[in-house]
């Protein structure tokens, strides 16, 4: 018996069976992790997306516990200064000139995004706001209706209405689902979840487009995206465009729960006094460990790294593509990379773990890569490897 399967056998009589349990994680350093039975892997999920300055990063350990020391919780009742000099770099940071609401994941932040679009619509009678099939935005209520699509829906009528649906990268059919009663456009600029598809410039151009001649308010869900991961602190400044507003959690706090909406100056100014609230939002000690993150990440130039290492990774994986018949494409964007295959990617991510390596899936063919950003090129090299056997051990002759 493994230390590792009875953590598991416990683990599923008390949690709620809403994941399916990978192995028991006891630590980590850099880009790897431990199991509790001491085995070690490469972490290329960087736990959906979070440790983009690597696990165990000391900045980031010493900023929470310094803030720990002396202040976990004021409330938003009272001023917390790590939270107001996080908002000042994210406010400079995005170069929108606006202001941000804090909370505590990525659902929300864009539930506080719907929500202050609703606020902006109400004196004109607009609430609707158009989403993208394939698109993901979280699990509360809203953000499921949000999100569209069957899987994640099913069994939870009536959901929340004021939602539409298009096509990703499909301006024609964004143009189809807006009425008069629309007044926002959602969309990551990387479709994480539905499996890692890059938004065309031309799509991300059309609907900022769109959005300045209906008066509509452009959301970019940056809540995988963010941070440096795709190239860019945020993902939408690897486009020629400017979103009214955009979200951020997963990275957001090197591993602690955060969540943030920042607004250009139009919505600044929306929300009054009373009109949205989160008690744990901007939390003084995740407010720390975000501040710590974004120094590491200018510190390191941990965006370009995440384009060059991303390039390298994807050229790599490419010769994998043109290897085996069912491996059939690479996409993404910086360190935000899917793997398509035929067949159910969830053997391939098995495959890997065997290996040494945790990778994810999205879609439903799709490998997902979310290395740390830290990633060195001796260490790709050596996962790259694994990788080779990986996929020759599932699609091999
Ligand atoms: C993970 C994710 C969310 C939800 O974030 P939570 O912190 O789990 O609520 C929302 N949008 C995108 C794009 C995500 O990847």
């Amino acid at each position: 018996m493994s230390k590792n399967s009875d953590v598991i056998d416990i683990y599923k009589s008390v949690v709620m069976p809403t994941y399916t349990p990978g192995v028991a994680l006891m630590s980590g350093k850099g880009v790897t992790v431990s199991d509790v039975d001491g085995r070690k892997y490469y972490d290329f999920t960087s736990g959906i997306g979070i440790h983009t300055c690597g696990y165990g990063n000391p900045v980031i350990a010493e900023a929470i516990a310094k803030q720990a020391s002396f202040l976990t919780h004021t409330s938003n009742i009272f001023v917390n200064v790590p939270q107001t000099a996080l908002a000042k770099k994210l406010v400079e940071l995005s170069g929108l000139g606006g202001k941000v609401f804090f909370a505590n994941s990525g659902a929300e932040a864009n539930e506080a995004a719907v929500k202050l679009a609703r606020k902006y619509g109400s004196a004109t009678g607009r609430y609707e706001v158009v989403t993208m099939r394939g698109g993901f935005h979280g699990r509360t209520l809203a953000m499921v209706a949000a999100t569209g699509q069957a899987w994640c829906q099913e069994g939870y009528d009536p959901l929340p209405t004021g939602f539409a649906y298009a096509d990703f990268n499909d301006l024609e059919s964004v143009k189809a689902a807006i009425t008069d009663k629309t007044v926002a456009i959602m969309l990551e600029a990387v479709q994480g979840e539905g499996g890692v598809v890059p938004a065309t410039p031309e799509f991300m151009a059309g609907v900022r487009a769109l959005c300045d001649e209906k008066d509509l308010l452009m959301i970019v869900d940056e809540v995988q995206t963010g941070m440096g991961r795709t190239g860019t602190m945020f993902a939408w400044q690897g486009y020629d465009v400017k979103p009214d507003m955009f979200t951020l959690a997963k990275a957001l706090a090197g591993g602690l729960p955060m969540g943030a909406l920042v607004g250009n100056a139009k919505v600044a100014d929306v929300f009054g006094p009373g009109n949205h609230a989160s008690t744990f939002g901007g939390n003084p000690v995740a407010a720390a460990a975000a501040l710590a993150v974004i120094n590491f990440t200018e510190k390191n130039n941990l965006p370009q790294k995440a384009a060059e290492m991303g390039e390298l990774f994807m050229n790599a994986l490419q010769e994998l593509v043109d290897r085996y018949d069912r491996v059939l494409e690479v996409r993404g964007k910086g360190m935000m990379i899917g793997l398509v295959v035929d067949g159910d990617p969830k053997e391939v991510v098995n495959a890997l773990q065997d290996m040494g390596i945790l990778a994810l899936t999205a879609g439903t063919n799709t490998v997902r890569f979310l290395p740390p950003l830290v990633l060195k090129e001796s260490d790709l090299e050596d996962a790259l490897e694994m990788i080779g056997d990986a996929l020759e051990n599932v699609y091999g002759e």
